[in-house]
């Protein structure tokens, strides 16, 4: 998969992909990224890529010109499945939109700074707006990070059997149960004894069990809709 970055502050994307299985998604060949500095493609002579808003107000915008240019470059090599732009009023990212962006081939994510991009830029080009929570960050960055981290581990031969992505929280639609490893006892509070049982079925039954109580407790909203398609 080729997932392409364009952002102003490409340093701030280099640390989330030099690790764990980001690192490793690269270095297999599942994940091809490309960060783009949109500077490169600024027309002016001071590489400038923003400007004061119209209508006056604290802030700047960043200008459509170097975006589109980068984007029409990057595009007449590979037509992208999909160009997101992150920003908080976009639909909220989710384990059905990561999965289904797992199965693309080639995307790109905008990353705003200052007050955010050209509108223009979103009408033209942008195929779908993602925010990552109820909450507004310095930059888009650290949500492009956040997406291309949901979306790369899924896809398949990224995780090794034993972190299945599989048997993550939301995945089922439920949470995911607790989890334990050694010592059997930890100052005095033991690992549940059906854990230590080797049982498998149950095992799964116990674990199937907590996750409904986790879900239920934690999310009711999540339980309802589980327990509507039971
Ligand atoms: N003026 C914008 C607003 O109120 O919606 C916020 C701009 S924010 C300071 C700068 C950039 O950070 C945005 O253009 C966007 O790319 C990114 N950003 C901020 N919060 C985000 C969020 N919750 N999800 C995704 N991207 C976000």
């Amino acid at each position: 998969m080729q997932i392409h970055i364009l952002t102003l502050f490409p340093e701030l994307m280099e640390a989330p992909f030099r690790h764990s299985m980001m690192k490793r998604a690269i270095e297999k060949g599942h994940l091809h990224l490309y960060i783009h500095n949109i500077r490169n493609w600024s027309t002016n002579k001071h590489n400038q890529v923003d400007d004061t808003q119209y209508g006056g107000g604290a802030g700047m915008v960043m200008m459509p010109e170097p975006i589109a240019r980068c984007l029409d470059e990057l595009q007449a090599e590979t037509p992208f499945d999909e160009i997101i732009f992150v920003t908080p009023d976009g639909e909220l990212l989710d384990q059905p939109t990561a999965n289904r962006l797992s199965g693309t081939q080639n995307i790109a994510i905008l990353c705003g700074h200052y007050k955010g991009v050209d509108q223009r830029i979103r009408e033209k080009y942008i195929t779908k707006e993602v925010s990552i929570g109820n909450y507004v960050l310095t930059g888009g960055e650290l949500a492009a990070a956040v997406i291309a981290d949901a979306v790369v581990r899924l896809i398949p031969g990224v995780l090794g059997d034993e972190t299945s992505a599989l048997e993550d929280s939301f995945q089922d639609g439920l949470l995911s149960p607790p989890v334990y490893t050694r010592p059997a006892d930890f100052r005095g509070i033991p690992v549940p004894e059906v854990l230590q049982s080797g049982h498998t079925a149950n095992i799964a039954t116990w674990r199937h069990e907590q996750a409904l109580i986790r879900t239920r407790e934690r999310r009711p909203e999540l339980y309802e809709k589980f327990m509507q398609g039971e």
